[in-house]
């Protein structure tokens, strides 16, 4: 391939809230341009005014901004080739449509929605799909039919109309895709005369799509497999519009699947299973309906970058971590594979584990201390990092600290039942009464030092140790868990560990 500056979009439309696909889609686009240094484009398609989503822009573009995937160029953003609204592009395309019509490649169709559906529904009942294309379309009411005068008329009235692409019959278009290779489609045997025009003065996807491609330069359209499609009316419309030689190649991703069963991963899968979709929670402004995202369940953006690039490509190594700007000095297309890949909910979390285990305590503690706050807890930065040190290792998110630590910042108020059945005995108030006594000794309340005098103390008594820990766990836990007695102790000072183990031998 020549020299060609690589330039790559991701042009969603702001239809609702981003699929995590779109996310990856997104991914790859800047891996490409990362690696050809090249420049990442974000385009909003939202030409589509009746799947408008008000919300779903900025969402697009927090999300964007959470993974660290930063367009240089993009609404709010600015560059050369803008506006990168398409509705504030409306004027532009309507010139393409009108030559496309002029070299006899499209026509005005003055069709009804009312009449397209009838034909619609007699097709159905015949058990045939009605296409509006290469078989029908001498038949129906447009620009190929009529005369040169009949069109004028009916447009100087203001009938509204659409303008189609005219598909050429019976040719194949055959196209390089970068992951699929080779890729023909018969325009008799799989395509429609797609509308090009709406009769709102606004453009479709396609030609919108087509032409903004080519105005903003891109060199590579890399985007999901549902729309291979539409690459061969996209090629026929480079030619039609004698773009053909700086056409940009294409790439189409493979489709994330469900964990079980067949199919694209949906919502409903992650609703079912218990996992996000969407890199951000999401408020539907119609239903209210809210949607989890990774980042309010708690995923690290680089847990999450990381596990969608692993969907549809791999290293050809074993290597599975991976930051972002390792990825993009080793992303290729070469080596995207074309089968759908399945996501993996476990997997996910597992690379959430991992990335948490790589904080340090110290980050983790910042993250920790809103939760606290929440929780009405007023503890020391000593405290709150010495408490995410002892934990860190059990935890996946940040969510968990505070279920795993609690009890280092709030006395129990309740004593697991099971527990205190299985090791509260008749004797155990009395031997922790002495156990109180012993602690009062302890003049460096260091985990340590504790462990030297009670362990002197339990030789002397001969107690086994099982009799004493367990309930002394339960007076200072509220149950069985938790780290090293002796660390709880220290962690929780002297005197409040002693206060602990008095409230219990009342309370139980
Ligand atoms: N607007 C399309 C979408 O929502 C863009 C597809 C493409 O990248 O060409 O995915």
């Amino acid at each position: 391939m020549s020299e060609r500056k690589v330039r790559v979009r991701f042009a969603p439309s702001p239809t609702g809230p981003l699929h995590m696909g779109g996310v990856r889609t997104a991914l790859f686009n800047y891996l490409f341009a990362k690696k050809h240094g090249g420049e990442f484009i974000l385009r909003i398609e939202d030409t589509d005014q009746t799947r408008f989503v008000p919300g779903a822009e900025d969402y697009i573009i927090e999300s964007l901004n959470w993974c660290g995937l930063t367009p240089v160029e993009g609404p709010g953003i600015g560059g050369d080739f803008g506006p990168y609204r398409q509705s504030e592009r409306k004027e532009l395309y309507k010139k393409y449509a009108d030559q496309l019509v002029e070299s006899g490649w499209a026509y005005y169709a003055f069709d009804t929605p009312e009449e397209i559906d009838t034909l619609r529904q007699a097709a159905e009942a015949n058990k045939e799909t009605f296409a509006y294309g290469i078989a029908t379309r001498d038949k129906l009411n447009n620009s190929l039919k009529l005369s040169e005068e009949e069109v004028q008329q009916k447009i100087t009235a203001g009938e509204a109309y659409v303008i189609r692409f005219k598909m050429p019959a019976d040719t194949d278009v055959s196209e390089d895709d970068l992951i699929r290779g080779n890729v023909t489609f018969n325009t008799t045997k799989s395509l429609d005369d797609k509308v090009l025009f709406k009769s709102d003065g606004m453009p479709t996807y396609h030609l919108a799509n087509v032409v903004d491609d080519h105005l903003m330069e891109i060199s590579h359209v890399i985007r999901g497999e549902e729309w291979l499609p539409s690459m061969p009316l996209h090629v026929l419309l480079y030619k039609a519009l004698g773009w053909e030689a700086t056409k940009p190649r294409f790439a189409h991703l493979p489709l994330i699947l469900k964990p079980v069963g067949k199919g694209k991963l949906s919502k409903r899968d992650g609703d079912k299973l218990g996992f996000p979709v969407f890199p951000l929670l999401w408020t539907d402004p119609k239903t209210g309906d809210v949607s989890r995202g990774y980042r309010e369940d708690g995923y690290f953006p680089e847990a999450f970058i990381n596990l969608l690039a692993l969907l549809g490509w791999n290293p050809g190594t074993e290597q599975e971590f991976f930051s972002l700007e390792e990825l993009g000095e080793i992303f290729s297309l070469e080596r995207v594979v074309k089968s759908g890949s399945r996501f993996d909910p476990e997997k996910a979390k597992w690379f959430n584990k991992h990335y948490f285990q790589q904080k340090s305590v110290e980050e983790l503690s910042e993250l920790f201390k809103p939760i606290l706050a929440e929780k009405g807890v007023e503890a020391s930065d000593e405290k709150v990092n010495a408490v995410v040190a002892e934990i860190k290792e059990r935890c996946e998110f940040v969510s968990e600290l505070w279920d795993q630590s609690s009890y280092f910042f709030v006395a129990p108020t309740e004593y697991d039942e099971k527990t205190v059945k299985k090791r509260w005995k008749e004797n155990t108030s009395a031997q922790l009464s002495e156990i109180v006594n012993v602690f009062e000794t302890v003049e460096n309340w260091k985990a340590d030092a504790i462990k030297e005098v009670f362990s002197a103390f339990m030789t002397e008594k001969e107690w086994g140790f099982g009799a004493i820990m367990n309930p002394l766990r339960l007076a200072l836990v509220g149950g069985n868990m938790g780290p090293d007695l002796f660390v709880i102790c220290e962690l929780l000072g002297k005197e409040e560990s002693i206060a602990r183990i008095k409230t219990a031998i009342e309370k139980i």
